[in-house]
C-alpha cells in the first residue's frame, strides 16, 4: 500500500513563476520549484534572495497532507544550507530535502527548530544523512523529553504507516539569548525568546536580506495557538515589532500586510482573550463559562477556530487566575 521508495524518488520537476496575490508576508521574489514526490504539490518559493519557503496546509493532519501543515524552508549560503523547521513527518522532510537539491548542491549544515510542536519537527530524520547540526532553544530538549512520546503516538494515530521513520531528533546546539550561524557569505541571527507561544520559541533573521523567520510567534489565517504564556506572548510581540524585518515568514498561513503591521491581527486576538478572561475571572465565571463566552466574535476571522480557541481561553484563564500583574 505504501511504497516509500517510489514516493521518495525524484520525479519530474517543474519550475514556474508564481505571482503572489497575498502580499508582503510571503511575497515571492523569483522562481518556484515544485517537487512531484513524495507530496505531489510540495512547492518552495524564493521570498528573498536565498530564502526559500514552503507554505503548509491549514487543514488538520491527515494521511492526505502527511503532516504538511507548517511553513518551513531553507536558507542558502555560499558554503552550506540551513533548514528552518524540517516539517511534520519524515515524508515532508524528504520532500523539503528534494526541493533543496533542485535549488543547490551545497550541503545542509544546520537544521534549525523554531519550537517543539510536531508539525514543525517530525521531518528531522530526513537530514541526518547530511550530518547536519540540529539547533534549538536551550529549553527544547527538556520540552521534547516531556512531550515526545505523546507526539509520536499521535503521529502514528493520524498517519498510520506513513508515520514510519518520523523521529524527534533532539538538538545538540542550543541557543541561549542569541547565536550567529555562518553559512558562508550569509549570517543568521538566532534569538531564543522568553515564554510566549511555547517556552522554547526561536526566531531566525537572515541578516543579509532582513528576512525574519518567526515560527509560531506569528500566525496568519490560522487561529493563533497559546501553549506558553499570554502575557509573555504579548510582550514578545512588542519586541518582535521592533525588529528590522523586510520579508518575514509566519509559522502558518499568509498575509497581505507588511511588517510590523502583520502582527496586528494576532495581537488584537490575544489582547481580546486577555481582557475578556480577566473580566470573566473578576466576575467569578468558571473556566467553562469563560470558554463559552470569551472571544466568540473572532470566530470568522480565523481558520481552525473551534479546534484551538477554547484551548487558548483555558490556557489564558489558568495563567491569569493565579498570576497577573495587571
Ligand atoms: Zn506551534
Amino acid at each position: 500500500m505504501y511504497d516509500n521508495q517510489s514516493r521518495v524518488a525524484p520525479a519530474s520537476i517543474r519550475a514556474a513563476r508564481w505571482r503572489c496575490a497575498v502580499g508582503a508576508g510571503l511575497a515571492l521574489l523569483g522562481s518556484m520549484v515544485a517537487v512531484a514526490a513524495p507530496l505531489d504539490d510540495f512547492t518552495v518559493s524564493e521570498v528573498a534572495p536565498g530564502n526559500w519557503v514552503h507554505v503548509g496546509s491549514l487543514d488538520e493532519r491527515t494521511v492526505d497532507n502527511l503532516g504538511d501543515q507548517a511553513n518551513i524552508g531553507f536558507i542558502v549560503g555560499e558554503r552550506c544550507v540551513a533548514v528552518v523547521d524540517p516539517g511534520g513527518s519524515l515524508l515532508v522532510g524528504q520532500a523539503l530535502r528534494a526541493a533543496i537539491r533542485r535549488v543547490t548542491d551545497r550541503p545542509v549544515c544546520y537544521v534549525i527548530y523554531t519550537h517543539l510542536h510536531p508539525d514543525h519537527l517530525f521531518g528531522a530524520a530526513a537530514f541526518q544523512p547530511d550530518g547536519a547540526t540540529f539547533v534549538g532553544h536551550e529549553k527544547l530538549p527538556r520540552a521534547l523529553a516531556v512531550r515526545g512520546a505523546s507526539y509520536v503516538n499521535s503521529l502514528k494515530r493520524d498517519l498510520g504507516a506513513a508515520a514510519a521513520g518520523s523521529e524527534l531528533v533532539v538538538p545538540t546546539q542550543l541557543v541561549r539569548g542569541e547565536l550567529r550561524l555562518d553559512l558562508g557569505g550569509r549570517t543568521l541571527l538566532l534569538k531564543a525568546w522568553p515564554v510566549a507561544h511555547t517556552d522554547d520559541d526561536l526566531t531566525v533573521l537572515d541578516e543579509s536580506t532582513g528576512t525574519l523567520w518567526l515560527g509560531d510567534l506569528l500566525f496568519c489565517e490560522h487561529t493563533p495557538v497559546l501553549d506558553g504564556s499570554i502575557r509573555g506572548f504579548l510582550k514578545v510581540m512588542d519586541q518582535l515589532a521592533a525588529l528590522p524585518a523586510g520579508q518575514f515568514v509566519p509559522g502558518h498561513g499568509r498575509t497581505g500586510l507588511r511588517w510590523p503591521e502583520a502582527l496586528n491581527p494576532q495581537r488584537s486576538y490575544l489582547q481580546m482573550i486577555a481582557r475578556d478572561v480577566r473580566a470573566a475571572i473578576r466576575n467569578n465565571q468558571t473556566i467553562e463559562q469563560a470558554v463559552e463566552s470569551v472571544g466568540q466574535s473572532a470566530r470568522n476571522d480565523w481558520t481552525n477556530f473551534d479546534r484551538f480557541h477554547g484551548r487558548n481561553v483555558t490556557t489564558a484563564y489558568a495563567e491569569l487566575e493565579w498570576s497577573d500583574d495587571e
